[in-house]
C-alpha cells in the first residue's frame, strides 16, 4: 500500500536509477490506486508514465457530472484542470489541453470512476535516487491533488458550467443540419484571440451580433434561447474592408466544430462537424487523385485523373486538399482569400478572353462552386475582399464592417449583374480511393511505439515526417498523436487491404473509437493522445509521402 511505497522511496534513496524500477506496479492509497506504468531508466528519458484510478465511491461525483459521454469529456477537462493546478511545481506532467474540450487519454470518467494519467520526471541528485522527493511527490503532493478533484471539494456550479457549456455546444451542432445551416455565431460572442500565439479571449474585443436579416433564434437545453447569425446552406460570402474581421470570423467558425471551455469566447460559435478548413499549402505530396475537376490535361500531355506530386503548386495543392475532403465526406468547406492560391480561385474576364479554355488547364472553383452544392450538396464559405467576382454566385453575402456582420446580399447581387453560366462546370463525382496498409507499414511496420509528435507542426511515424503544419484544424499537440496512433491503426489488421476505400476504413476506426474511446488509439501506447476528426486523420494521410493507393 501507500505507506510501503514511501518506505520503498526512502529506502533506494541514493541507489542508481534502475532502483526505480522497483516501484512499478500498482499501489493502494485510501482514496486511489497508483500505478507506475513505466520508471524512467535514468534522469534522461523520456518521463515515467504513472496512473491514477479513482473508484466511483472515492470520487464522488454526481452522476450528472458523468452519465453522458459528452458530460464526461466535459468533466474530465474540468477534473484535468484543477488536478494539474494542484500538481503545479511538483515533477509531474499532466495534459490538460487548450480551450477545445477534446477527448483525451489524460482525463476519463467511466461510470463515475476517474482515471488520470501522468508523467512523472522520478526526481534524483544527478544519477542517483532522490528518494525523498520522490516519496513527497508520490505519497504527498499527489494524494492531496486527488483530493483536490474528489467530488466533496470539487466547485460543483463550475463543473456544471462546463457541462452545460459542452452540452449546449453539442446540442446546437445537431440542430444544425434541421435548420439549414453550416455554422451558427451566437449574439454576444467573442471571436479574436489576445494575439497570434494566444487562445485567450482579446479583452478589449468587440462581442458579436447577428444581422437582423440573418439571426437565428435556437432553444438550448441549458442556455435556453440564444439568437446569432445563421450561415445557411449554400454558397457565402464574407466580403469586407481589410482589417474588419473577415478572417477572424473564418477562424472562429473553423474551430467551431470542436467545443469550447467556459469563459472562451466561443462556446456558441458552433460548426457542422463535417466543416472542412481548405488552403493553398504548396510543396506538399499528392497521390493519385483525381483532380480532373480542376485541372484538365497539362502541357505536357501528363493526365489528371491519377495525378501525383511530390511537390504541389498552390493551386493544386488547394484543389487537391478540395477534392481530398469530398472523398472523405465533407459537405461543408471554409476557405480565407489570405491563404488561398488566387489562380485556383478565379479567372477574371480579360484572362479569360486573352487565354481561351482550351490553353487553360485550371478551372477556378468560381465555375465549380455552384455544381458543388446543386449536384453535391457541398456548401462554400468563402472570404474575400480584394474581388467581386464571388458575388454572382453567393447565395448570401456577408460584410464584416468594424467587426460586425451586415447582410448585403441584395445590393451584391445587383452589382454583379448576371452571371455568363456558360462559365459554369459541373463538379465530378469523386472517385473514392483504396489506400494501402503498407502506406504506415513502409515507415513504422505496425508499431504505435514508434509514433511520435512535435508540437503542431510534425507527426512522426518511425523516422518518416509528416509536415501538417498548415492542416489548420489540428489544434492541440495531443490531437496530432492521436493522427498519428490512428494512422498506425489503418496500417493494421487488414483495415486498408486495398478493397476499403478511405472513407471506409475512417468510419470504422471512427466507429470502434466511439464505443471504446481513446483506449482505442492507445493500445500499447506510453503518452498522452486526443482523439482527432476523421479528416484530419485522412489530410495528415494524403501528406504521408509514402502513400500507397491500390489500382
Ligand atoms: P481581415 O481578415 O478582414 O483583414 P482580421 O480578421 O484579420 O481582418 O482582423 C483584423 C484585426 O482586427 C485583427 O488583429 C483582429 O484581432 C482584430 N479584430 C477582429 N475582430 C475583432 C473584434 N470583434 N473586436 C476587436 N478586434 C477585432
Ligand atoms: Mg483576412
Amino acid at each position: 500500500d501507500s505507506e510501503e511505497l514511501a518506505e520503498l522511496l526512502e529506502r533506494i534513496d541514493g541507489d542508481g536509477y534502475p532502483a526505480y524500477r522497483r516501484i512499478e506496479g500498482r499501489w493502494v492509497f485510501p482514496h486511489f490506486t497508483l500505478t507506475v506504468r513505466r520508471a524512467q531508466p535514468d534522469p534522461y528519458a523520456p518521463p515515467s508514465r504513472v496512473e491514477v484510478q479513482i473508484g466511483d465511491r472515492s470520487a464522488g461525483l454526481p452522476s450528472d457530472l458523468w452519465d453522458t459521454p459528452d458530460a464526461a469529456r466535459a468533466t474530465s477537462a474540468h477534473l484535468l484542470r484543477r488536478f494539474a493546478a494542484a500538481l503545479s511545481g511538483g515533477p509531474f506532467t499532466v495534459d490538460v489541453g487548450g480551450p477545445e474540450i477534446l477527448d483525451r487519454s489524460s482525463g476519463r470518467i467511466l461510470d463515475g470512476a476517474v482515471t488520470l494519467c501522468l508523467a512523472l520526471a522520478l526526481p534524483g541528485r544527478g544519477r542517483r535516487i532522490d528518494g525523498r522527493a520522490a516519496r513527497r511527490a508520490l505519497t504527498d503532493l499527489l494524494p492531496t491533488a486527488v483530493d483536490a478533484v474528489r467530488g466533496e471539494s470539487i466547485d460543483l456550479p463550475a463543473a456544471r458550467r462546463v457541462v452545460a457549456t459542452v452540452a449546449d455546444a453539442v446540442a446546437l451542432r445537431e440542430m444544425l443540419p434541421e435548420l439549414g445551416l453550416i455554422a451558427f455565431v451566437a449574439d454576444g460572442a467573442i471571436l479574436p484571440r489576445r494575439s497570434g500565439v494566444s487562445e485567450e479571449p482579446m479583452s478589449t474585443a468587440l462581442p458579436f451580433r447577428a444581422p437582423e436579416s440573418m439571426a437565428v433564434r435556437v432553444r438550448l437545453p441549458y442556455r435556453g434561447e440564444v439568437t446569432g447569425l445563421g450561415i445557411p446552406e449554400g454558397v457565402t460570402v464574407v466580403v469586407g474592408g481589410g482589417f474588419h474581421g473577415k478572417s477572424t470570423l473564418v477562424r472562429a467558425i473553423e474551430r467551431g466544430v470542436y467545443d469550447h471551455l467556459p469563459g472562451d469566447g466561443r462556446e456558441l460559435v458552433v460548426t457542422r462537424a463535417d466543416a472542412v478548413k481548405i488552403r493553398a499549402e504548396d510543396g506538399r505530396s499528392v497521390t493519385r487523385l483525381d483532380l480532373g475537376a480542376f485541372l484538365s490535361t497539362l502541357p505536357n500531355g501528363a493526365t489528371t485523373a491519377d495525378f501525383c506530386t511530390a511537390d504541389a503548386s498552390g493551386s493544386t495543392s488547394q484543389a487537391a486538399s478540395i477534392v481530398e475532403a469530398l472523398e472523405v465526406g465533407s459537405r461543408a468547406l471554409l476557405i480565407d482569400e489570405d491563404t488561398a492560391a488566387t489562380n485556383i480561385m478565379i479567372r477574371d474576364a480579360r484572362m479569360r478572353a486573352l487565354v481561351s479554355a482550351e490553353h487553360e488547364p485550371l478551372t477556378p472553383l468560381l465555375d465549380l462552386i455552384r455544381s458543388l452544392w446543386t449536384d453535391h450538396g457541398t456548401s462554400t464559405i468563402v472570404v474575400t475582399g480584394g474581388t467581386g467576382d464571388y458575388l454572382a454566385v453567393a447565395d448570401h453575402v456577408v460584410m464584416m464592417d468594424a467587426y460586425q456582420p451586415r447582410e448585403v446580399t441584395e445590393r451584391a447581387r445587383l452589382l454583379a449583374g448576371d452571371r455568363a453560366t456558360e462559365d459554369d462546370r459541373i463538379f465530378p463525382p469523386v472517385r473514392a480511393r483504396r489506400p494501402l496498409a503498407e502506406s504506415i507499414d513502409a515507415a513504422i511496420g505496425g508499431g504505435r511505439r514508434r509514433v511520435r509528435a512535435r508540437g503542431l507542426d510534425v507527426v512522426l511515424l518511425g523516422e518518416e515526417e509528416i509536415d501538417v503544419r498548415l492542416i489548420e484544424q489540428l489544434v492541440d499537440p495531443a490531437q496530432l498523436v492521436g493522427v498519428g496512433l490512428a494512422l498506425a491503426a489503418l496500417g493494421e489488421r487488414g483495415r486498408l487491404d486495398g478493397t476499403r476505400t478511405l472513407r471506409e476504413a475512417l468510419t470504422g476506426l471512427a466507429a470502434e473509437i466511439a464505443e471504446r474511446g481513446p483506449s482505442a488509439l492507445a493500445a500499447g501506447f506510453p503518452g498522452d493522445l486526443a482523439v482527432p476528426r476523421m479528416f484530419e486523420v485522412a489530410a495528415a494521410l494524403n501528406r504521408l509521402r509514402t502513400l500507397r493507393i491500390a489500382d
